[in-house]
């Protein structure tokens, strides 16, 4: 999609620092960390976020939570844990409407949201 900076980040217009690539994903750290480790994780297709998704990407979705979990294990925090967050919409601080899972872990985050 044009002027969508995730969709440039596929396509390797702008560099990111990824993680893993597969046919249908990207995972790449995060430019703004929150945390020690804040991953991006994205399907490489142009989709809207969580509110313009509808049941035909119920797989996607399954797919997408599923490679959260092998990043998270590839870099190291499933033992401790970590926490994955859709932003969606203005009050969730959402910029960025391609559909995008944030990785968050490497501290503790019991009292933060
Ligand atoms: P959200 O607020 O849910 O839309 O999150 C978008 C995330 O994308 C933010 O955490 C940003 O720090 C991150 N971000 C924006 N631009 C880039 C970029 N060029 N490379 C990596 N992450 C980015
Ligand atoms: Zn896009």
């Amino acid at each position: 999609m044009v002027d969508c900076i995730f969709c440039k980040i596929v396509s390797k217009e702008i560099p990111a620092d990824i993680m893993a690539e597969d046919g249908e994903f990207l995972v790449f750290k995060d430019i703004n960390p929150k945390a020690p480790i804040h991953l991006m994780i994205i399907p490489k297709t142009h989709l809207g976020p969580v509110s313009a998704l509808s049941g035909e990407n119920e797989n996607l979705l399954g797919r997408l939570i599923l490679k959260a979990k092998e990043a998270a294990e590839d870099i190291g925090v499933s033992e401790n844990g970590y926490r994955l967050v859709f932003n969606v919409g203005r009050d969730a601080g959402m910029e960025i409407d391609h559909l995008h899972l944030h990785l968050l872990g490497g501290k503790s985050m019991k009292f933060e949201f």
